[in-house]
């Protein structure tokens, strides 16, 4: 069977972008970068999946010819302007009013709110403690009635309040391979919200055949390690794997 058209959709934070110790200072690595745009002109889909907003993981890449999609699916970067899935504007002031609220609750030294439009994350890499400082979180948010609106999901040192319209990134990604009609792909993650992405690399159907590819360090969940079907340790195994595959692409394609 052929596996064109072929796509490769990756995350960023964690992926192809070193964990830093604030979401603001996180930067793509210059090597990824120089890969994916190259990838971007040999295959049909380069995409990439975050849980920043779209407009966040397009100036942080910057790569002009990709797909960007963010807040695990919700928004989506295309020629210049977001496109929400319906239903989703309507956060953008439940999200301003619980952060407004929350705020004041969390007093806890190293806690960075971030406000991701209609989404919001609690980061707790910077707490001391950050356990406890999860689990603080976790029953403040709990005790306040504007946060039970959304959908709480964690991530690596992040909770994350969503709206709860079920859109997810394996979700994106299935959309993804509808649209570019793709018969083979790769996703590269490294975190718990990519195993859904990973679930749809593996969705068992004739005319598409995928490969979820996990990249792990230390902070990394089961999950991501059970749902992968091959691992690469941290960033710089991503940077020599799609530097195999800008060389790979054209002999496949001869
Ligand atoms: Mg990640």
């Amino acid at each position: 069977m052929t596996l064109s058209p072929f796509g490769l959709i990756t995350d960023v934070d964690g992926t192809i972008s070193e964990i830093a110790p604030s979401h603001e200072e996180a930067r793509v690595s210059p090597i990824c970068r120089e890969s994916l745009a190259t990838l971007t002109e040999q295959l049909e889909l380069v995409a990439a999946i975050s849980g920043r907003p779209a407009l966040e993981a397009r100036q942080m890449i910057g790569i002009e010819g990709m797909v960007y999609i963010g807040n695990h699916g919700l928004e989506r970067w295309v020629k210049g302007a977001v496109e929400l899935v319906e239903g989703v504007e309507e956060y953008r002031g439940k999200v301003a009013a619980a952060l407004s609220e929350l705020k004041n609750l969390f007093a806890l030294e190293g806690i960075a709110l971030e406000n991701k439009g209609i989404a919001f994350s609690i980061h707790y890499r910077q707490c001391p403690h950050r356990e406890l400082a999860r689990r603080y979180i976790l029953e403040k948010i709990s005790t306040s009635t504007l946060a039970k609106e959304f959908r709480i999901m964690e991530g690596r040192m992040v909770v994350e309040l969503r709206p709860p319209l079920g859109v997810n990134k394996g979700d994106a990604v299935l959309a993804l391979v509808e649209r570019y009609r793709l018969r083979g792909g790769i996703y590269l993650g490294d975190d718990i919200t990519d195993v859904d992405a990973f679930g749809a690399m593996h969705r068992q159907t004739p005319s598409f055949k995928g490969l979820a590819l996990g990249v792990i360090d230390e902070e990394t969940t089961w999950q991501v390690k059970e749902e992968a079907d091959f691992t690469l340790n941290g960033v710089g195994d991503v940077e020599r794997f799609l530097g195999w595959l800008v060389e790979i692409v054209p002999a496949l394609r001869r």
